[in-house]
């Protein structure tokens, strides 16, 4: 399919946004592509092609959706902001593909939408997501487990090195361990504050979560992860110190929890892998 118009031409851009009286909200993270380079490798590198669905949130005026539109069989495109719809049903009219949704991807049933839009496709999840709701939007994404391949998106630099640290690191963190749990994390690409219009004050990396087949089996996924989140509330203390402050949990427990997971007490939270959570989790079962 041929590409349309140059969605991520400034001039092109500003010429749409003055007719239709367009102004950004900084509010809804409204930052557009402008690097005309970033979008073709998001949609090769996410995995849009054919015989794929895939859902979009955060179309904007449609520079990401175009290059989706053109590499798979149909493209489903979520837009919170009611005054890009007639724009983008402008923009991007000659894909047949291509379905807007004027919701909040928050409020969105993903899994009604999947089954009705994509019944039997498979489906992978790509974006330029607003950086105001990074964090929820992957854990929605992630934890509602939906039948999707993968999630590739750009979020802020420190976020991909937070996400995608490997476990054990300094860099990790509570919401490294809730990716990790679900998915295989990779950082992509890096992109440049001056790749938008207008142009934010961080730079940018594009991520891919690989969503595994085999999550690990929790008894209750809400209190593995309210542990997880307690413990790296303290995270530079020892794992006794951060299992009973951050968990509220009573010292001889948290060290009996830790012992009978092999644990040793002085490690910090930082520096416990996947199998450690799990183990601790596993041992808080155990004493009931
Ligand atoms: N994809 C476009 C691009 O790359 O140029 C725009 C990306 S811009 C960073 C984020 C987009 O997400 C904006 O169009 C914004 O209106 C939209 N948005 C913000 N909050 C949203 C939400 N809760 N649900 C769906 N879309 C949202």
């Amino acid at each position: 399919m041929k590409r349309v118009q140059n969605l991520s031409d400034p001039g092109v851009i500003k010429s749409i946004l003055s007719k239709h009286g367009f102004t950004f909200s900084k509010k809804l993270g409204q930052n557009f592509l402008i690097n005309p380079s970033v979008c073709p490798k998001i949609a090769e590198m996410g995995g849009a092609k054919q015989g794929r669905g895939v859902i979009e949130i955060g179309p904007g005026i449609g520079v990401l959706t175009s290059e989706l539109c053109m590499r798979a069989d149909k493209v489903v495109a979520i837009e919170l902001d009611k005054r890009l719809i007639p724009i983008l049903s402008e923009t991007l009219s000659e894909y047949k593909n291509l379905k807007v949704i004027n919701a909040d991807v928050m409020e969105t049933d993903l899994k009604k939408l999947i089954s009705e839009e994509f019944d039997g496709m498979e489906t992978v999840i790509c974006a330029n997501l607003p950086y105001y709701i990074t964090s929820p939007v992957v854990m929605k994404l992630l934890g509602d487990r939906l039948p999707v391949k993968s999630v590739t998106t750009m979020v802020q630099r420190e976020a991909a090195d937070r996400l995608c640290a490997p476990l054990g690191t300094r860099n990790a963190g509570a919401a490294t361990v809730a990716v990790d749990f679900y998915s295989r994390s990779e950082k992509l690409f890096n992109v440049s504050r001056g790749s938008f219009m207008p142009s934010p004050q961080v730079d940018s990396s594009v991520i891919r979560l690989s969503v595994r087949e085999d999550v690990p089996e929790v008894r209750d996924e809400k209190r593995f992860f309210r542990t997880v989140k307690g413990m790296f509330t303290q995270r530079r203390k020892t794992v006794l110190n951060a299992l009973s402050g951050g968990c509220g949990i009573e010292k001889s427990a948290a060290e009996e929890i830790l012992v009978s997971a092999g644990i040793a007490l002085n490690l910090r939270p930082e520096q416990l892998k996947m199998e450690d959570f799990l183990r601790i989790d596993k041992a808080m079962d155990e004493r009931g």
